[in-house]
């Protein structure tokens, strides 16, 4: 594996690949990684001649309150997971040079950032298109893996892609999860036990609210406050929202159609961690 900080170095060498028609894809992520992170570059593996993973912890996409300092990092153990997936390269570019003291350039994403995750975090997903448009730059992929565990994110980055003429793919790969149900998350970690165990009361209400619709219960008011009803047995959970909206437009659904597909989302603090986790379900 062939490491890379620096940005004009990378793009040269991917720039001879693709010379020789070498397809590239490419995995974002912010390190600590786990296997939802290798799930995305098993599925880069697959398809793609070279696979490039960036691992960078990204200060644009951090509120000022949020867990950028304390954002979890040991990328000697990323190297060798990411060693142990054959991945070719690694980037990790260093925020003072990626970021001049002059960048003043931002890229907004106006309609999916309304609702969800950015309500509740003003400017993340600026951040994130930001950075994912400078990553693209760079790399230049022919295929971009984004998990679904973060679904508004794919959302928007697809959204992104489209609206600005990138040339690249957009694949989604569905939510790695622990055996009993918990999604993945690098912010596990900041879990206790207990907080851990009640957790699980994420997956499942999901699980429920797909048991629902899929046996008729088409009210999403009435599906919603069901779903509250059931996160709020857990006694250390702070529901920050729970919505069921229309999966491409990420707009509330009040009435599901049978042709519709819905998501179900939900974000939660479990003391200060805030996780999410969602399910889409094909109203048929
Ligand atoms: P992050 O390092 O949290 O920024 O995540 C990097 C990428 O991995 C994003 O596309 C995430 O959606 C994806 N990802 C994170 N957790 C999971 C998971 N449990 N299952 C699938 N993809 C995931």
């Amino acid at each position: 594996m062939k490491v890379f900080a620096d940005s004009k170095i990378l793009r040269k060498t991917l720039q001879a690949f693709k010379k020789k028609n070498k397809k590239v894809g490419f995995v974002p992520t912010m390190g600590y990684l786990h296997q939802g992170h290798l799930q995305l570059i098993r599925q880069a593996k697959k398809h793609n001649d070279v696979v490039v993973v960036s691992i960078f912890v990204n200060p644009l996409q951090f509120g000022p309150k949020e867990d950028f300092k304390q954002y979890p990092r040991n990328v000697g153990r990323d190297q060798s997971l990411l060693m142990g997936e054959k991945t070719d390269i690694l980037f990790t570019p260093e925020a003072k040079k990626f970021y001049s003291s002059e960048f003043q350039s931002f890229v907004t994403v106006r309609h999916l950032t309304q609702g969800l995750c950015g309500r509740r975090r003003p400017g993340h997903f600026e951040g994130v298109a930001t950075v994912v448009a400078k990553l693209l730059n760079v790399v230049m992929p022919d295929t971009l893996y984004l998990g679904q565990k973060d679904y508004q994110q794919y959302r928007v980055l697809s959204q992104m892609v489209h609206d600005l003429d990138f040339e690249t793919k957009v694949v989604m790969v569905p939510i790695v999860r622990e055996k009993d149900g918990l999604a993945l998350s690098s912010r596990n970690v900041y879990l206790s036990q207990t907080e851990r165990l009640e957790a699980l009361v994420l997956s499942r209400t999901l699980c429920y609210g797909e048991t629902l619709i899929r046996k008729g219960a088409r009210d999403t008011k009435k599906i919603k406050s069901d779903l509250r009803h059931m996160i709020k047995k857990a006694s250390l959970v702070r529901l920050d929202y729970l919505e069921i909206v229309d999966a491409e437009t990420l707009q509330p659904m009040v009435k599901l159609g049978s042709s519709d597909k819905a998501l179900i989302a939900i974000a939660a603090y479990f003391g200060k961690t805030r996780l999410i986790d969602n399910v889409l379900v094909d109203v048929a």
